[in-house]
């Protein structure tokens, strides 16, 4: 039987495996250079969203319950379907970090020989790291009984995607051009042949 304090440590436990997942990969991008940076304040706005979003709203929820207000009843069957989320956001994190490879970064930056990836699941869409993202905050929003702290993820993992995605693919346009263009129009941004 889960209970809604097994489905908060799932929902924790996701969050520890999303950052063990990032470990290896931040540390090689490190020893990358960079060529062209958009990172300005714009960007760690939306990234300190996305932080508080996913992270430190639900975080409080688990800790101390608050808001209250926001309550909802929980039932066991939903946060099954949580543990699904997490488990498929988790795969596809580590999938789109595997098949980026020393192209990733946490913000918008074209590497240093940088390779434009069409391949893996980049093959289906364009932007599955934010397809991961969209899916952890499914995740919490199943496993929290709580609108407020189970919407909150969404809202921080879509604030990112509505502000950067097309700053993001107009970066990928002026630095591949032609090959980009192709690749867009083959592709969709975060659901296999939808959107
Ligand atoms: N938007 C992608 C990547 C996120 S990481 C996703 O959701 O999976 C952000 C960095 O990835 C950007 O700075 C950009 O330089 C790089 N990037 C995005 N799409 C790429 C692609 N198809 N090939 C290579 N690099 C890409």
């Amino acid at each position: 039987m889960l209970t809604p304090s097994a489905a908060a440590i799932a929902w924790f436990a996701g969050l520890v495996g999303w950052y063990i997942i990032r470990q290896p990969f931040e540390r090689k991008a490190k020893k990358v250079g960079v060529s062209k940076s958009l990172f300005d304040r714009r960007e760690s706005g939306l990234l300190m969203f996305a932080v508080l979003g996913l992270f430190v709203v639900p975080l409080l929820y688990v800790l101390t319950g608050f808001p209250a207000l926001f309550d909802r009843p929980f039932r066991p069957w939903v946060a099954w379907l949580g543990i699904v989320a997490m488990a498929a956001a988790l795969w596809l994190f580590r999938r789109s970090h595997v098949d980026l490879g020393r192209n990733w970064s946490i913000s918008l930056q074209v590497r240093e020989q940088h390779a434009l990836v069409k391949t893996g699941i980049y093959r289906l869409i364009r932007h599955p790291m934010y397809s991961s993202f969209f899916l952890l905050g499914i995740a919490q929003m199943l496993l929290l009984p709580n609108w407020f702290a189970g919407l909150s993820g969404i809202a921080g993992a879509g604030l990112l995607f509505a502000f950067r995605v097309r700053r993001e693919e107009r970066m990928m346009l002026e630095s591949f051009g032609d090959d980009y263009r192709a690749y867009m129009a083959q592709t969709k941004r975060i659901i296999p042949w939808i959107v």
